[in-house]
């Protein structure tokens, strides 16, 4: 039985009769988390974790979204669902859909990796194992999370020293938030933010994350920023947001500094190594924790792993889904 299939609206569920991450109209949506390639406006009823309540809110504004706690089974038409934390960010869901004794997982996008911002991926056993595969190639291992942090302090203080600000860009949803976690974890200096940094920072802040001493960067102030440390999304560099915040250094953290290239192409002078997605070692881990007899890759690299698997004697697919991927990771 195939409890879900590719559609040209997304993942469809015929038998509960709802979309996952769908991005087109559809009546009913279950979204796995709140960034924008998975959530998307204009469906009728929106269906979420409570965790992600407050993002979405603040991403679709005044839509209908009925929120269920993590594990919580509820009945969609023929099929019981529940959603189960991915690691992702706040709030991330894989999805889980069972059919007499048939389960099938969808994992949205995941991590196994340390995350002070939210719950950990949660293995579930399975039939069918739907896989995300952002970075699915062999090149693509994570450092020590907490070390990377510690190579970021390091950073910063060394640029105070030398007279700079330490201009860190980074994804505003999730990779903000858990930076910021994870230097609270060794400092108590004033973390410097973006304005859009800000206003997430506020819907953790609802589900009861709260960081101490971070503080946004003033549109409109005189404030003279020495050895600060400010965080942004990439695109503020590009406005005249960041003039007064020389003379600085710039960074970039995410996933795709693993390959020197992407950093010097993109004119960074420094590289964090920190993603929000399952490496390449935690994507064959995962898929053999859940012992699924059948598996499919998405959203990503989808060919190596695909091959890989096949290699091993597992039932190995990709599904092409239209994502864009560059921007969150
Ligand atoms: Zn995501
Ligand atoms: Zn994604």
């Amino acid at each position: 039985m195939e409890l879900l299939q590719l559609t040209n609206k997304g993942l469809y569920c015929a038998l509960g009769d709802f979309y996952i991450d769908p991005w087109e109209k559809v009546e009913t949506a279950l979204i796995t988390h709140a960034h924008g390639d998975h959530a998307h406006w204009g469906m009728n009823r929106y269906i979420a974790v409570n965790e992600s309540e407050h993002i979405l809110r603040k991403r679709m504004g005044e839509v209908p979204i009925e929120t269920h706690p993590y594990g919580e089974t509820f009945r969609m038409g023929d099929v019981d669902v529940s959603l189960h934390p991915a690691g992702h960010i706040l709030g991330s869901s894989q999805v889980r859909i069972q059919y007499e004794d048939e389960v099938w997982v969808f994992t949205g996008d995941f991590k196994r990796d340390y995350d002070p911002t939210c719950e950990p991926f949660e293995v579930l056993p399975c039939d069918v194992f739907i896989s995300e595969a952002t970075f699915a190639l062999p090149v693509y291992r994570w450092p020590d999370f907490q070390n990377e942090m510690k190579e970021i302090l390091a950073w910063w203080m060394k640029n105070r020293e030398e007279g700079f600000n330490s201009v860190l860009c980074c994804y505003a949803l999730g990779k903000a938030q858990r930076i910021i976690a994870g230097l609270r974890e060794l400092t108590d200096e004033t973390i410097w933010v973006h304005g859009t940094v800000d206003e997430l920072n506020h819907c953790y802040e609802k589900t009861g994350l709260i960081w101490p001493n971070v503080k946004k960067v003033p549109l409109e102030s005189k404030e003279k920023f020495e050895g600060a440390m400010i965080l942004c999304p990439p695109s503020a560099l590009g406005s005249s947001w960041n003039k007064r915040l020389s003379p600085k250094k710039v960074a970039f953290a995410s996933g795709w500094m693993r390959l020197r290239g992407n950093r010097r192409r993109k004119g960074y002078e420094r590289g964090f190594v920190i993603s929000d997605h399952a490496d390449w070692p935690s994507l064959l881990r995962t898929v053999k924790e859940t012992g699924c007899k059948k598996v499919y890759f998405t959203h990503g690299n989808t060919d190596a792993i695909v091959r890989y698997l096949k290699d091993e004697g597992l039932d190995a697919y990709d599904l092409k889904m239209p994502y864009d991927t560059e921007g969150e990771s």
